[in-house]
């Protein structure tokens, strides 16, 4: 069998950071409940994106979960959603009782379309949120987004989980809304195996989601709860994890920049071929790579020659509208969504990938046009 290629694994540290961080909770005891790593994480990450407050949680579910609790969202609210997503972005809208109503992409950005969202203000005036996406480490249109929220005055919550080290205009992604996310799952740009962080400038807020977070605990000597609680917390090895993964965060950006051009330099010109929309106001992470085709090659065909190779690839995150399970709920928009599923494909961009896996990568892709 040839060497394996992931679509993008777990990468730590040369250095030994993560192991660092985990040991010192070790020799402290400090595995658990909070501790240092945790605190500090979510102080290093806030100053990483510039926010002035984050809450260290157990995924990035909860994260979406205790924004929309945060923002006020409870039962029978309306909640506009990008259709193109991960379902992580949706599921959290139904656990408040709330009812999604999805939004197209456009093709400049892959993100939510400013033009939808304006005609849905217009359908559904009573809306109590937005949550816009980042996709793949592209950054959505944030000046028209945040203009149409303040003007309706709703809350804005971004799902940042692919875009950490992504920015729109020099700021970084996540701190154009209310609340911005980041994930820590296994195939994100850094992961600590599992876990989450919301920011917001809103301390207060930041403070009520770790109360929240820690099962709503009032302050008294027995256990009494005047709110509903939530064991949404990051452990403090996860934690520590998470300080180490930050350090190379500018390393893996750069690495991810780098395969992207690789890609774009190798299969550029091949018929049919689209990469994913760069913006001269867009500075991404670069996640994932991805193209769409529009000849007679189809993804189908890239995924199954790379699958022979022993080589992941993906197919563009299905539309939320399009997904049996919210199929019942109202979508606005045209066939943006729906063609970048049908047409799109994310090619390995996993960070350890040297240039002779991604010559290889790229001659069995070039194959198919031969
Ligand atoms: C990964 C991801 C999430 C969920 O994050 P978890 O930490 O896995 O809960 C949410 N939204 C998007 C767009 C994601 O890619």
């Amino acid at each position: 069998m040839s060497k394996k290629i992931w679509l993008s694994s777990p990468h730590m540290s040369d250095e030994g950071y993560e192991v660092e961080y985990i040991k010192e909770a070790f020799d402290t005891n400090w595995i658990a409940p909070l501790g240092k790593n945790v605190n500090e994480f979510e102080k290093e990450l806030a100053a990483k994106v510039e926010s002035k407050a984050a809450a260290a949680l157990s995924s990035g579910t909860g994260a979406i979960h205790l924004a929309l609790n945060a923002a006020g969202v409870g039962e029978g609210d309306i909640v506009f959603c990008q259709s193109l997503t991960f379902s992580a972005t949706a599921n959290p809208i139904i656990y408040q009782n709330a009812t999604p109503v999805f939004i197209d992409s456009d093709y400049e950005t892959w993100n939510m379309c400013p033009r939808a969202l304006e005609q849905a203000f217009e359908k559904y005036p009573e809306v109590k949120a937005v949550i816009v996406v980042h996709l793949y480490g592209l950054s959505a249109d944030m000046d028209k987004i945040v203009e149409l929220c303040k003007k309706h005055n709703v809350a804005l919550i971004e799902d940042a989980a692919e875009s950490l080290g992504t920015y729109y205009k020099g700021k970084h992604t996540g701190t154009f809304g209310e609340y911005g996310m980041f994930s820590f799952n296994g195939n994100k740009i850094i992961t600590t195996s599992g876990g989450g962080m919301l920011v917001s400038d809103n301390e207060e807020k930041i403070a009520k989601v770790r109360f929240w977070a820690t099962q709503s605990r009032d302050q008294a000597r027995h256990y009494q709860h005047s709110e509903l609680g939530f064991n949404y917390r990051m452990s403090n090895i996860v934690a520590g994890i998470g300080r180490g993964q930050l350090k190379v965060l500018d390393q893996r950006v750069a690495k991810k920049k780098y395969i992207f051009e690789f890609y774009k330099r190798e299969l550029g010109q091949l018929e049919g071929v689209e990469f994913m929309p760069v913006n001269e106001w867009n500075e991404p992470n670069y996640w994932l790579s991805c193209l769409t085709l529009s000849g007679k090659v189809r993804p189908i065909d890239i995924m199954e020659a790379l699958e022979k190779e022993n080589i992941e690839s993906r197919p563009v995150w299905k539309p939320m509208h399009m997904q049996p399970f919210f199929a019942q709920y109202d979508y606005i928009g045209g066939e943006v969504s729906e063609s970048l599923f049908e047409n799109g494909v994310c090619l390995p961009s996993d960070t350890k990938m040297t240039d002779e896996d991604l010559n290889r990568v790229c001659e069995i892709v070039k194959g198919l046009w031969a």
